[in-house]
Parts: C-alpha cells; sequence; structure tokens
C-alpha cells in the first residue's frame, strides 16, 4: 500500500514516519515546509508544495499511486484563528478541499483526517462521545468542524472513505529523544511549563483560575502524540479492510488542571516553576475529557503512554535537548 502523509514533518506527522518505519508501507511525504523540521523525513521521498497550489498537488497525485492520504497539515493557534480567520479558511479548510478534490479526480478513496476535540466547544456532557453535537468556540474548531462536514459530502459525491481522528490534547515526545514537539511560537501548555523549568521561559501565565472546575483552572485529556500515531495505523487497517468512514475520538478518559500540569512538571523536573495568574483566553472550554469507548472497541486501541508521568517525562527530555540547541 502507497500512503501519501501530508504535513508529514510536523510535530504529529514526524512521529508518524517514525512508526512507519517499523512497517513495510510505501510512504511518500507532502509538506510546505512552513513548520517541523527537513531533517524528519527519515529519508522517505519529500514532495515540497503548498496544498493552495492545487495543480502541483495534481501533479504529484498523478504521478504516483497512492492507495490512501493521511492529512496531518494545519494551521492549530487558536488566537491566531481568531486575528487572522482567512488564514485559517485557506489553510485547513480551501487547502482540504484542493486535496480531496484532487483524490477525487484520481480515484485515490481512502483518507485519514486530524481533526479536532474543538469541533465540540463547550461540552454538554462528559466525556464527550463521538455523537456530540459539533458546537466550536473558536475559529479553528470551525474550521476542523467544516473540513468533517466537507467528508461527508465528498463521500456522498464520489465514494471517498474517511477516518476523523479527533485528538484531545496532543503532547509528548518520542521515547528514543529525537523528536518532540515544536511549535513557533509556542502555545501549548506542556512545552511551556517545561521551557520554564529549563530556564528559557521566566514563568508560566494559567490563563484563568475561575473555571466551574475542581481547581478553577481548565481541564484537559491530556494524550501521548505515540498513542496517536498507533490509532492513525489502525485507523488505516480498518478503513481498508471494510471500507466505511468512521469517526473517532482520541483521548485518555482521564482530564487534567493546569494546576496539575504544573505539579507534575515539579515533580519530573525538580524544579521551581513560578506561575502568573492571568485572564482565562478566549475560546478555551473549561473541561474537555474524551470518552473513548468507541476507538477502544472497535480498533483495539490501547493507550500505552498516555499516563501523565510518561507525557511529561518524555515532553522534559525533549525539552532538554531543546535547551541545549
Ligand atoms: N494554558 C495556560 N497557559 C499557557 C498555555 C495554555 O494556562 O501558557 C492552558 C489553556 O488555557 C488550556 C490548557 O492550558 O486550558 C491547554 O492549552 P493548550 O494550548 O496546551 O491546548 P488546547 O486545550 O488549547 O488545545
Amino acid at each position: 500500500m502507497k500512503i501519501l502523509v501530508v504535513g508529514g514533518i510536523g510535530y504529529i506527522g514526524s512521529h508518524m514516519l517514525k512508526r512507519f518505519k517499523e512497517t513495510n508501507y510505501d510512504i511518500e511525504i507532502l509538506d510546505n515546509l512552513s513548520s517541523g523540521q527537513k531533517e524528519n523525513t527519515l529519508n522517505y521521498k519529500l514532495h515540497v508544495c503548498d496544498l493552495s497550489d492545487k495543480e502541483t498537488v495534481y501533479k504529484i497525485l498523478s504521478e504516483q499511486n497512492y492507495d490512501l492520504v493521511m492529512h496531518f497539515a494545519a494551521s492549530i493557534n487558536v488566537e491566531e484563528s481568531y486575528n487572522n480567520p482567512k488564514k485559517y479558511q485557506q489553510n485547513n479548510v480551501i487547502n482540504t478541499i484542493n486535496l480531496l478534490d484532487c483524490m477525487k479526480n484520481l480515484k485515490i478513496n481512502k483518507f485519514i483526517f486530524s481533526s479536532s476535540a474543538a469541533v465540540y466547544g463547550e461540552p454538554e456532557h462528559l466525556p464527550v462521545t463521538e455523537l456530540h453535537p459539533f458546537n466550536p468556540v473558536n475559529p479553528y474548531g470551525d474550521t476542523k468542524a467544516e473540513v468533517e462536514k466537507i467528508l461527508k459530502s465528498y463521500e456522498e459525491s464520489c465514494g471517498l472513505k474517511y477516518v476523523s481522528l479527533r485528538y484531545f490534547n496532543a503532547c509528548g515526545a518520542h521515547l528514543d529523544g529525537t523528536i518532540g514537539e515544536m511549535h513557533d511560537p509556542e502555545t501549548h501548555l506542556i512545552p511551556l511549563v517545561l521551557q520554564v523549568a529549563s530556564g528559557r521561559k521566566k514563568h508560566i501565565s494559567v490563563f484563568g483560575d475561575d473555571y466551574p472546575t475542581p481547581d478553577g483552572t481548565c481541564v484537559r485529556d491530556y494524550v501521548h502524540v505515540m498513542d496517536i500515531v498507533e490509532a492513525h495505523i489502525l485507523a488505516m487497517e480498518n478503513l481498508t479492510n471494510t471500507h466505511k468512514s468512521q469517526v473517532f475520538n482520541i483521548g485518555n478518559k482521564k482530564g487534567f488542571s493546569v494546576n496539575q500540569i504544573i505539579q507534575m512538571a515539579k515533580e519530573i523536573t525538580k524544579v521551581d516553576i513560578p506561575i502568573k495568574i492571568q485572564g482565562r483566553r478566549k475560546g478555551d472550554p473549561a473541561e474537555l475529557i474524551a470518552d473513548n469507548k468507541k476507538i477502544m472497541n472497535l480498533l483495539n486501541w490501547n493507550p500505552k503512554y498516555s499516563d501523565l508521568q510518561t507525557i511529561v517525562k518524555s515532553a522534559w527530555n525533549w525539552e532538554k535537548t531543546l535547551k541545549i540547541k
């Protein structure tokens, strides 16, 4: 089976490539090099191309016989999605439509999409099941919900079969210490907390301590990136065997507050981490916890690395290598 990994050198894509090295799948990458590191290609063929350039995307896809496309490329910064909604519509929605259109014309009919828990917004019930209605509370979440709806239309119009994987809070780094999370600017809690521990940042801002949660700070479901990529392997196998589209949450069914994350980081790094309580961040739901029964039952997915210790330890090892660089 020949697979195109779109956005393959970013945070999750690069962990996916490393996992593919343990398989016999024939892999190629398409990436615009806007983030991530070029050295993460692991010698797989890299097509440098932006999805807005539909002609080139079509040419690349038509010259290869891909059986399946995995789509990791997206803009993911919620604050930026408020300030620059056009960028989010272009990168996350229009570019995905470009890719799907090329696939449609070339009769490539298997697609794995990186969706997000952001499609749920402020959940009406916890843990959130896949049947929870879409109610995104920020423009980034809007774009993920839009693409999920578009996927349904493509299924009806051309028989595309897809799996949407709704990531909760992707985090952690590869246990071999060679790759990890690196965004510019970094906005995610765990890498920022660890940047304080390593001395790269002076303090961590806690965005709101007046939420209706046990300690007043936001609660999230943190899931290790290596467990996320394993879900992709299982989703892909299921799609190939059943030819049935699916939607799965990828989460741990456990919530941790911002304070609990900081506490765990203190224990692991053995460094004091100064905090500053600040106002709430726009577009942040109070609490997000995944119901993960569906993926566990149907795909036999069983997270191995998503306990908070392993997540923070692996991210800390990675942060120490970044500090040296
Ligand atoms: N957060 C925080 N300080 C930071 C970054 C994040 O308090 O410097 C909070 C944020 O408000 C949210 C949680 O940590 O409640 C996780 O945020 P992150 O950006 O990592 O992921 P998100 O849940 O937005 O996808």
